[in-house]
């Protein structure tokens, strides 16, 4: 029998993405049959954000990686629910405008689970082998094929060798440049765009909010408040305690546009924050007026790419599909990319193969993750035109405008369409079609 040299894996990033793919290997043994290295450029684990939603799709694949019990014991309670019937997943309202008005009311074939980054974070690295290293502290600055393997340069000087590079850093990819660069010599297309979105990002304690308004949806459940070019997204997390708050501020005339910030912003010196929703419906105000000291985040994307992946360079999570928080979804194809790629390795790597065959991966990766991943950046993209009544039938409406309900019917199917794929579907399918072609 052959015996394969310990072939050695890169992953460059240690966010969702990168974390999710440690857990993943981790639960299929490759621990110990690969050599595993995580490179993460900050001095620890910095739980950047706030809230994350996971939805049936994703959760079904953290429930097979085992995480189910960890992540429970983390997220509020939510309704139990038999098969066939579907709980209140979001409550959809017309809010620019003193008496608000329902959308839609969508309903889930499961509760809703909302965590903390930090709980996510936290869940992933209890689930990661223990013979998996952390760097922290290397930034990666470039990368070089060689006869040897990929040669890694980091900013702190150092230089390693690996056979599998998988790049998971974020919007801001440096490998998705250098990959780009290597595969096309395109490297503007891998520049974030500005999508003309601004997001104001907060914790709110429940027990604030219930000081003013007992009643508050958003103690219980799921709200997203429209309106024209803004909306509101809030929902409970950590076990009800808080309210993960997000208010969207768009300037759709600057979609597409570049700016210098890599994300979040923090001078908040100029914004007004009530005063742009003033004239708003009680709910949304009543919220908006507890926000203190929000993070401020520019939301960008980046052009759908034409492969993920090359023969042994991969990219993973937003590196791949920088996408618009919609769907809430950026975070959950992170989990999905992992999950499919930590399971064709293992496949490749399974018992009894005497090959290594990185191409054949790569390969089987692009086919189902690029396609779906770009899929999920137009969806989240055309979602958000709904929730800011910027769909093509309501370009002229202004804020505040009466909208007869024959139309906000219509949006309101349109937005609960825009939502089915993360309950209809699963990614089994895809994983088993990239699995034939191995
Ligand atoms: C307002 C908002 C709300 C969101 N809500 C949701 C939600 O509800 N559900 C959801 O699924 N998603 C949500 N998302 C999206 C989600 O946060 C991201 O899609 C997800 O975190 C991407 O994970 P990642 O691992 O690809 O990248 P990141 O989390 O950005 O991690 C990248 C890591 O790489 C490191 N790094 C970067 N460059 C280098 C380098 N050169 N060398 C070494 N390390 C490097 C970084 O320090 C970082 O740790 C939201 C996003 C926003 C902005």
């Amino acid at each position: 029998m052959t015996i394969l040299p310990r072939q050695r894996l890169a992953i460059i990033g240690s966010g969702i993405g990168g974390l999710a793919l440690a857990v993943a290997l981790s639960k299929l043994g490759l621990d110990e049959t690969l050599e595993i290295d995580v490179y993460e450029s900050t001095a620890k684990l910095a739980p950047v954000g706030a809230g994350i939603s996971i939805w049936p799709r994703a959760w079904d694949i953290l429930r097979k990686m085992g995480l189910e019990k960890a992540l429970s014991e983390r997220s509020p309670p939510s309704a139990s629910v038999s098969p066939g019937q579907k709980v209140s997943g979001f409550s959809y309202r017309k809010s620019d405008q003193k008496q608000g008005v329902p959308i839609v009311e969508v309903k889930l074939p499961c509760g809703p689970r909302a965590f903390h980054r930090a709980d996510i974070q936290e869940v992933f690295l209890n689930h990661t082998s223990s013979l998996i290293r952390f760097h922290f502290c290397h930034r990666l600055k470039k990368y070089n094929k060689t006869s040897n393997g990929i040669e890694l340069t980091f900013y702190n000087g150092k230089n390693l060798t690996c056979d599998l590079l998988i790049g998971a850093d974020g919007i801001n990819s440096t490998v998705r440049n250098l990959f780009l660069a290597d595969e096309n010599g395109n490297v503007e297309c891998s520049r974030p765009k500005w999508t003309g979105t601004v997001a104001y990002r907060s914790l709110i304690e429940a027990e604030d909010v219930r000081k003013v308004n007992p009643q508050h949806p958003a103690l219980e459940k799921y709200m997203v408040y429209c309106g024209k070019n803004k909306h509101i997204v809030m929902y409970p997390i950590m076990q009800g305690r808080y309210i993960n708050t997000i208010q969207f501020v768009t300037d759709p005339t600057k979609e597409g546009t570049y700016i210098s910030t890599t994300g979040a912003v923090v001078d908040l010196s100029e914004d007004d924050i009530p005063t742009m929703y003033s004239g708003w419906e009680d709910d949304a105000q009543c919220i908006i007026k507890l926000v203190a000291k929000p993070s401020k985040w520019a939301i960008q994307t980046v052009d759908t790419l034409d492969k993920y992946a090359s023969e042994c360079v991969v990219l993973l999570g937003d590196a791949a599909h920088g996408m618009a928080p919609h769907l809430g979804n950026g975070a959950a194809q992170a989990i999905e990319d992992a999950y499919v790629f930590a399971n064709l390795i293992a496949a490749a790597h399974g018992q009894g193969r005497t090959y290594w065959d990185t191409k054949r991966i790569t390969d089987a990766y692009n086919l189902v993750r690029q396609p779906f991943g770009n899929f999920v950046v137009d969806a989240t993209r055309q979602q958000g035109r709904r929730y800011d009544l910027n769909t093509p039938a309501l370009q002229a409406v202004n804020e505040g405008d009466f909208i007869p309900p024959c139309e906000l019917a219509d949006l309101g199917r349109s937005i609960e369409k825009g939502w089915e794929w993360t309950w209809n579907t699963l990614v089994t399918g895809d994983l088993e079609r990239a699995l034939a072609v191995l």
